[in-house]
C-alpha cells in the first residue's frame, strides 16, 4: 500500500487502481514506469498474442481518458502536474509495448527487478 498525499488514505500499488486514490479519487503519482505491463494494470507478458494487444490498447485508452489533462484544468497544481507526468509516461509506456523489439528488451528478466519487487514469479520463456 502507498499513502495517498491528498486524504492520507491507503492506496494501491499495482495495477490500474494504483492511479487513483479508492477513498478521495485523486490522481496518484505513477506507479513503477518500468513495469510497463503493471502501469497498464495487466500481468507482464513476453508474447503479446492479438488478444493481449487489443487488451493494451483498451487499458491505454481508459487510462490515457483517465488522467488526460483536460480533465485536470480546474484542479490543484499538484495534480495538474500528475496528470501531465502520467500523460507522458503512458504515452512511453504504450510506444514501447506497442514495438516487439523495444518491449522485449524491456520487459526482459533483466528488467525485471520492479517484478520481483513487487513478488511475481519471473518467468524466462
Ligand atoms: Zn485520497
Amino acid at each position: 500500500m502507498a499513502t495517498c498525499w491528498s486524504c492520507l488514505g491507503d492506496v494501491v500499488k499495482a495495477g490500474l487502481d494504483a492511479h487513483f486514490c479508492g477513498a478521495c479519487k485523486k490522481i496518484q503519482p505513477a506507479p513503477d514506469p518500468n513495469d510497463l505491463f503493471g502501469y497498464l494494470g495487466l500481468p507482464a507478458r513476453y508474447r503479446v498474442d492479438e488478444a493481449a494487444r487489443s487488451e493494451l490498447e483498451a487499458r491505454y485508452h481508459e487510462l490515457s481518458r483517465k488522467l488526460h489533462p483536460d480533465r485536470f484544468t480546474g484542479a490543484s497544481a499538484r495534480e495538474r502536474r500528475l496528470s501531465m507526468e502520467k500523460t507522458t509516461n503512458l504515452n512511453q509506456t504504450i510506444r514501447t509495448l506497442r514495438d516487439p523489439i523495444k518491449r522485449a528488451t524491456t520487459s526482459s528478466p533483466a528488467r525485471g527487478a520492479s517484478w520481483k519487487r513487487r513478488g511475481e514469479p519471473i518467468r524466462s520463456s
